[in-house]
């Protein structure tokens, strides 16, 4: 056996079914756990504070968590090859692990670590941060999937893991120091968003929590703005504190007679599975449409319409609603990103790349796997083959998903007193029923930005300009 193995955390800030971790402790007789903070990731201009805080919540979870098996995490600041390479001159491991990621800033990070330690130890990463590696499934020509339905058959169910339990006991050497962990403040971050609780004890209550008493309504429920319909476990997936593998095996089996609640459940595991390996083999997503020829797409950007999307005032009860919901929660419904994404892109015109960065700097879950993914599917210039003339009415959307407008209400205080009837098109009021119900369009409520029906035909006349000069 081995005497020593570094364990790196990164995203993956559990104890459970963590491969590498598993690794290193099948194979050392201690291992040390770190986690580095990395001052390039920090004065990235898109890390959101909110990530941040719920970042530095789980790692004290992951602490807590360590301690109570005889470990601890050694927390280090610095840059990542570094750190470790004092890590290993100091402790004398004979490797460094750590689970894969697969956004370009991580691989280029870790292509440089490999480097840096290479003679002085063993670097081994491992697979563990999707249902299954982002190479793994592919078409019969040997090409990455690019279409889900058939990924997704290719996926299910045969190539799940099963997950395996944390270790019961981890050595760490005594002499091994760390720094305290900081606060946000000392990372120069504020919030002032509600944010959901950090950590792998928070994921797994809410696992348990969504098996019992959401998954079975899952099917119904998950498109209603207004309801907890959903697991809400996207900002445990993004940093690790759940292992997907056991998400999906906790759900399957709990439900091992099938329902339509774990189906759909189980597609939107796939779906995050999908981005990922999108990612991995078309990094470019990353700056530009996964079909390129979308990237000549003539966005008429105007910043003063941005700016009414981004502080939700558009005019447009269920946009706003769902902007302040980011704004004031750091998470936003499904159905809500796809709203404010078709009327970002297709009713203001402004290129999709704003308002992923805008979602970025806030969502507690911003991942560019999922986020580009979402946004390019809603600006028709990503993988999926919806055509670019099905533009979601955001008023229409509003009606169907969020009926009595509790989900505006909530969320847009100035429409609080307004009637069902109107809540979705405050505009159709009289001037007396506007007075009356406490809410003058175009003083306490913004007139709608743009007019729906003539934007669409732009947005129309923009992709057809396109596709016809291909
Ligand atoms: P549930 O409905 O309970 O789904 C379970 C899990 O499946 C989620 O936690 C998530 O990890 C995954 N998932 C669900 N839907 C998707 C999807 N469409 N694509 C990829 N994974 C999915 N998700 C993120 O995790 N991070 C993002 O930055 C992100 N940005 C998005 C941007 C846009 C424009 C759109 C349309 C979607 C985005 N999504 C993103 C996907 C989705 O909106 C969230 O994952 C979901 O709302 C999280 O809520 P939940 O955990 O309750 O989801």
């Amino acid at each position: 056996m081995t005497k020593r193995i570094i364990h790196w955390f990164r995203r993956d800030l559990r104890l459970d079914d963590n491969t590498a971790l598993l690794t290193a402790y099948a194979t050392a007789e201690e291992v040390v756990p770190v986690f580095i903070v990395d001052d390039a990731i920090l004065r990235r201009p898109d890390t959101a504070s909110n990530r941040v805080a719920f970042l530095l919540e789980s790692l004290h979870d992951l602490d807590g968590n360590l301690r109570s098996r005889g470990s601890r995490l050694v927390l280090r600041r610095g840059q990542p090859e570094e750190v470790l390479a004092q890590l290993v001159a100091e402790t004398g491991a004979a490797g460094v692990y750590f689970n894969r990621d697969v956004e370009p800033f991580a691989l280029a990070r870790d292509a440089r670590v490999a480097t840096r330690l290479e003679g002085q130890c063993a670097v081994v990463s491992f697979e563990d941060g999707g249902l299954t590696a982002p190479d793994s499934v592919k078409t019969k020509t040997g090409t990455p999937y690019t279409v889900f339905t058939p990924y997704k058959k290719a996926v299910l169910p045969q190539s799940v893991a099963h997950p395996r339990p944390a270790p019961t006991q981890l050595r760490t050497p005594a002499d091994v120091l760390g720094e305290p962990l900081p606060t946000l403040a000392d990372l120069g971050f504020a919030t002032a968003a509600t944010l959901p609780p950090g950590g792998e004890t928070a994921a797994q209550a809410r696992l348990s929590d969504f098996i019992r008493n959401g998954l079975e309504h899952y099917a119904s429920a998950r498109d209603r703005l207004a309801e907890e319909g959903t697991s809400r476990l996207s900002p445990y997936l993004r940093f690790g504190c759940l292992s997907p593998r056991r998400a999906y095996w906790a759900a399957r089996e709990a439900f091992s007679n099938g329902s339509p609640g774990l189906e759909g459940w189980i597609s939107e595991l796939v779906w995050r599975d999908f981005y990922r390996q999108i990612l991995f083999h078309f990094p470019y997503v990353e700056g530009g449409a996964f079909k390129r020829a979308y990237d000549e797409l003539a966005w008429e950007n105007r910043p003063e319409w941005f700016e009414c999307w981004c502080e939700g005032k558009t005019g447009f009860p269920v946009v706003d609603a769902a902007m302040r919901q980011l704004l004031t929660t750091g998470w936003m419904h499904n159905r809500a990103r796809m709203i404010v994404a078709s009327f970002l892109t297709k009713d203001l015109l402004i290129d999709w790349r704003w308002g992923e960065r805008h979602f970025m700097q806030h969502l507690v879950d911003g991942d560019l796997a999922a986020n580009n993914g979402g946004w390019q599917w809603a600006a028709s210039t990503g993988t999926d083959a919806q055509p670019y003339f099905r533009i979601f009415n955001p008023i229409a959307q509003g009606k169907k998903f969020d009926p009595t407008g509790a989900y505006v209400r909530r969320y847009v205080p100035e429409l609080s007193a307004v009637p069902d009837r109107w809540i979705h098109e405050p505009l159709l009021m009289s001037t007396d029923l506007q007075r009356a119900f406490r809410c003058i369009i175009g003083v306490d409520y913004p007139s709608p930005v743009v007019d729906h029906g003539h934007q669409r035909i732009k947005a129309l006349a923009m992709f057809s300009r396109l596709t016809t000069n291909q």
